[in-house]
C-alpha cells in the first residue's frame, strides 16, 4: 500500500477513539486516499470525487470520519453508502464495524437485493445510524418507508462507474435527488466515463478531485507480461501460461460472460482447479464460488469485469487477461488486483498482433513498462511440473503413526523387486502421464514478429518498447 511519509493518522483530525480503532487494525501511516479525504469529511468540507480504487484505503478515508461524527443520539440514518455488489457491502459494513468498536451506539446495517428483505426490516426497526445498501434494494426500502434519507448528512457512492455499468443510473439519480442539499457527497470511481462527469456536474458541489488510486493501482510490485499468439491459439496459451505455475492463484479477466463460462468450461474439462464467476449465476452460485476461491479452494477464477468487483482478495500470484479490456483504465484495476501487500503479481496478457497497439496504448496511459514473455514450449513446461512435483515429494510430510503406517508394510513388500531408480521412474511416470500425452508433438505458439526476423530470433522487441522488454521469464 503506497503512503504518505509526512502525514501521521494523529494529524488528521481523528479522535481518540477513532485513534484507537486505527491502531488496532494495525494501519501506521495514511494512504494518500485518506490523508486527503479525513480531514475533508471533518472539517464538512468540499464534495469529493475520487478516482480511488480498491486497494487504496478508500473504506477507511470516508469510514473513519463518518463513524466519529456519527450521531449516536440519534436512531436516524445519518450516512447512506451505496455500493454495487452485496459482497461489497458486506465488505464495507464489516470494515466499519471494525471502526466503530469504541462506538458501541453506532449502528451499521447492510441492505442489498437477493436476501431476504424482512430481516433488513427488522434491522432497520432499530438505530441504523449508517447504511450500505445496493442501490436497488436501498430504493425499495425507501418506498415501503422502512428507510428514511431525509436527514442524511453524508452520501458515498462507491464504485460508481460500477453501478452505472450495473444498470442502477436511474436508482442513484433518485437517492441523489431525495436526499437534503446540504449532504455531503463523496464518489468513489476507478474510472470517469462521461455519465458520471455529468453527474457530478448536476448532483455535486464544487467537489474537490483526488486521483491518487491509480498510483496505487499500478503498484511497482507487479510485472506486466504479454504473451503474442493467433486469435485461435488463446486458450492453448492460457494452458501453458498457468501450466508453468502449478501453484498459481489467480484471476482470469474474459469480457463477456459467455466467454467466461467456455474459458472455465474448458478449463474444468482439461482438469484445472478453475471455476466461473458471472452474472448468469444465481447469488447462491456466485457466493459459493466466491467462498471456494476465498478459501483457496479454487486456483483459478474466470470472471468478468463485473463479476470480479465484489472480490476482495488480496493474494493473488496472477491476474490474467485472457482478452484486454477496452478502456485502459480497466487494465489498470484488473492488474491491481495483484501485488498487494508488498507480494510480487504478474498481470499476463494474452493478445495477437492487431492487439499489439493496445497494449502500447496501455503502457502510456499506466507508465508500465510491458514485457514481452514467449509462450512456454513443452519441454519447459514439463520441467516446472517436474520440479514442482519433486518440491511436494520433499516436503510431504510423512505421519507414520497415521493411517498408512499399516499400509507401508504391505506396499514396500509390493514393490520390493524394483530398485530405487525404477520406483522413481515409474512415479515420475505416473505423474506425467498426461502432461506428457497432452504436450507430445506441441507447436510452439509464439507469433513471429516483423522485428523477430530481422533480429533473427523470436522474442526480440515488437518494435514499440525497449530491447530489454524482452524476455523468455521462468515463473518457477
Ligand atoms: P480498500 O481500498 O478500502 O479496499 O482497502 C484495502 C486494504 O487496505 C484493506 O484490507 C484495509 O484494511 C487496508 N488498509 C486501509 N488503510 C490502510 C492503512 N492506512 N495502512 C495499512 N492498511 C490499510
Amino acid at each position: 500500500m503506497e503512503e504518505t511519509k509526512t502525514i501521521t493518522f494523529d494529524e488528521l483530525g481523528l479522535s481518540n477513539e477513532l485513534l484507537e480503532a486505527v491502531k488496532s487494525k494495525g494501519f501506521e501511516t495514511p494512504t494518500p486516499v485518506q490523508a486527503r479525504t479525513i480531514p475533508e469529511i471533518l472539517n464538512h468540507g468540499r464534495d469529493i470525487i475520487s478516482l480511488a480504487q480498491t486497494g487504496t484505503g478508500k473504506t477507511a478515508a470516508f469510514g473513519l470520519p463518518i463513524v466519529q461524527l456519527a450521531d449516536d443520539k440519534t436512531s436516524q440514518t445519518q450516512a447512506l453508502i451505496l455500493s454495487p455488489t452485496r459482497e461489497l457491502c458486506l465488505q464495507i459494513a464489516k470494515d466499519l464495524a471494525s471502526f466503530a468498536t469504541t462506538r458501541q451506539r453506532i449502528n451499521i446495517v447492510a441492505v442489498y437485493g437477493g436476501s431476504d428483505i424482512k430481516t433488513q426490516l427488522k434491522a432497520l426497526k432499530g438505530p441504523a445510524q449508517i447504511v450500505v445498501g445496493t442501490p436497488g434494494r436501498v430504493i425499495d426500502l425507501i418506498e415501503r418507508g422502512s428507510l428514511k434519507i431525509g436527514n442524511i448528512r453524508w452520501l458515498v457512492l462507491d464504485e460508481a462507474d460500477e453501478m452505472l455499468n450495473m444498470g442502477f443510473k436511474e436508482d442513484i439519480e433518485t437517492i441523489l435527488s431525495s436526499t437534503p442539499e446540504e449532504r455531503q457527497t463523496l464518489l468513489f470511481s476507478a474510472t470517469m466515463p462521461p455519465f458520471i462527469a455529468k453527474m457530478v456536474g448536476q448532483y455535486m458541489k464544487d467537489p474537490m478531485e483526488i486521483k491518487i488510486g491509480r498510483t496505487n493501482e499500478g503498484a511497482s510490485t507487479v510485472e506486466h507480461h504479454y504473451y503474442v499468439v493467433k486469435a485461435q491459439d488463446r486458450y492453448a496459451a492460457l494452458k501453458r501460461i498457468v501450466d508453468m505455475v502449478p501453484d498459481i492463484y489467480g484471476i482470469v479477466f474474459c469480457r463477456t460472460r459467455q466467454e467466461a463460462k467456455e474459458v472455465a468450461d474448458k478449463l474444468i474439462a482439461d482438469g484445472y482447479n478453475a471455476d466461473a464467476l458471472h452474472g448468469d449465476l444465481s447469488q447462491a452460485q456466485r457466493d459459493m464460488v466466491m467462498q471456494r476461491f476465498r478459501i483457496k479452494h479454487l486456483q483459478i477464477l474466470v470472471a468478468t469485469d463485473v463479476a470480479a468487483r465484489g472480490i476482495d482478495v488480496t493474494e493473488l500470484t496472477h491476474v490474467i487477461n485472457y482478452n484486454l479490456p477496452d478502456d485502459p483504465e480497466v487494465y489498470i484495476h484488473r492488474s491491481g488486483r495483484t501485488g498487494r501487500a508488498g507480494k510480487k503479481g504478474i498481470s499476463v496478457s494474452i493478445v495477437h498482433t492487431r492487439e499489439l497497439s493496445r497494449i502500447k496504448q496501455i503502457s502510456k496511459v499506466s507508465h508500465k513498462d510491458f514485457t514481452r514473455v514467449m509462450v512456454p514450449t513443452a519441454e519447459e513446461i514439463c520441467q516446472a511440473k517436474l520440479r514442482y512435483f519433486i518440491e511436494g515429494v520433499e516436503n510431504q510430510q510423512v505421519d507414520t503413526d497415521g493411517a498408512i503406517a499399516g499400509l507401508l508394510p504391505k506396499v514396500c513388500e509390493r514393490l520390493e523387486t524394483l530398485s530405487k531408480e525404477e520406483i522413481i521412474a515409474k512415479f515420475v511416470s505416473v505423474e506425467f502421464e498426461s502432461v506428457n500425452r497432452y504436450y507430445q508433438n506441441a507447436e510452439d505458439l509464439n507469433v513471429e514478429l516483423a522485428d523477430d526476423r530481422k533480429k533473427g530470433r523470436k522474442g526480440e522487441k515488437p518494435g514499440m518498447l525497449d530491447e530489454a522488454d524482452t524476455a523468455r521469464i521462468f515463473l518457477i
